[in-house]
């Protein structure tokens, strides 16, 4: 996003609206850090500005993957999916992708207020590589890889800062303590916040999958019964 000098009076209306505290004010004009800035699109959308003088260039790669991956609007081209582009497993998964015995793992990096930057989103990857992992090919993340079995992104790509990515991918459940553990030493090389989706059926014997499992992070249960909804698939 860019400030029109010509059009901006200095009025601040559009300082509390970016979630990246990306724009800044001095006596003359605003501008907007575009290191920070994520181009998510709100201050435009919020219509904050008296003047129209916050406006988007045309993005070229690979600032247009920001805006892809950050603004709710925007359409990734990799998967046709808005917003962080992707049908997070976690929530979809109704398309048999993970049938007995396997995981479903999603490590969704940044959130509003600090964002992640692709050189963390690689670090995750490449860790998680490592086990041999299964990346989603639904997923903007694994389209971007250069590697989709070392999980490696462009250089060039490395510094763009976004809202929010995630790295998903399938693996067999026994492996799921060791990849955590991996997880967890990778954490405190990031400079951002995770989330991470854990997901696989439930056993027939009604059993809940990793409980009993030396973790290193707490479980969360929560349930989701497929009532017949989307397109289920379900291998056996
Ligand atoms: S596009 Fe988003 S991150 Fe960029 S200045 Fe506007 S609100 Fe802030
Ligand atoms: S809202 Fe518009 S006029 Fe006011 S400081 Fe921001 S860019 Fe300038």
């Amino acid at each position: 996003m860019l400030v029109d000098e010509t059009k901006c009076v200095a009025c601040g209306n559009c300082i509390d609206y970016c979630p990246m505290n990306a724009i800044s004010l001095t006596a003359e004009c605003a501008a907007v850090d575009q290191a920070e800035c994520v181009e998510c699109g709100v201050c435009l959308r919020s219509e904050c500005c008296p003047t129209g003088a916050l406006y988007r260039p045309e993005l070229n790669y690979p600032r247009d993957i920001a805006c892809f991956f950050s603004d709710p609007e925007a359409t990734h081209p990799s998967t046709d999916v808005p917003g962080r582009g992707t049908e997070e497993m976690k929530t979809n998964e109704v398309t048999g992708r993970f049938p007995p015995g396997m995981a479903a793992i999603a490590i969704e990096l940044g959130r509003p207020g600090i964002g992640t930057r692709f050189t963390d989103v690689e670090k995750v990857a490449r860790a998680m590589a490592e086990f041999g992992v299964e990346f989603e090919p639904q997923n903007p993340v694994t389209a971007l890889m250069i590697d989709k079995r070392a999980g490696t992104l462009p250089d060039d790509l490395k510094p763009v800062k976004v809202l929010s990515a995630i790295v998903e991918f399938g693996a067999p459940l026994e492996k799921v303590p060791a990849i955590l553990q991996r997880l967890k030493e990778v954490e405190g090389e990031l400079e951002t916040v995770f989330s991470l989706d854990l997901a696989a059926r439930v056993p027939e014997d009604g059993s809940l999958p990793f409980a009993g499992l030396e973790l290193p992070y707490p479980l969360s249960i929560n349930g989701k019964t497929n009532v017949g909804l989307g397109k289920p698939r379900f291998r056996e």
